[in-house]
């Protein structure tokens, strides 16, 4: 039954309806509420895969870069 009052969410891990008043997992860092604990570590579990996606991207660019630099390196010796 719903109560009313306008302070409703939805979750976007389960898609259950809560109301963000009463009871609400906040992560920051998500900048996300969800309406239980175990939404939360989901959602979370999902941005690390990204973000670690996404530093595995890095590395492979700085390699990149270094191995460009010595290119370079080796064409203003000749
Ligand atoms: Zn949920």
């Amino acid at each position: 039954m719903s109560k009313g009052g306008g302070g409703l969410a939805n979750c976007n891990i389960c898609g259950e309806t809560y109301d963000e008043k009463t009871y609400q997992i906040v992560v920051p860092v998500l900048r996300a509420s969800f309406d239980k604990i175990g939404c939360a570590e989901i959602a979370l579990q999902r941005q690390l895969r990204e973000a670690t996606k996404q530093a595995a991207l890095e590395e492979t660019l700085l390699h990149e870069v270094e191995r460009l630099r010595e290119q370079l390196r080796e064409l203003q010796s000749r």
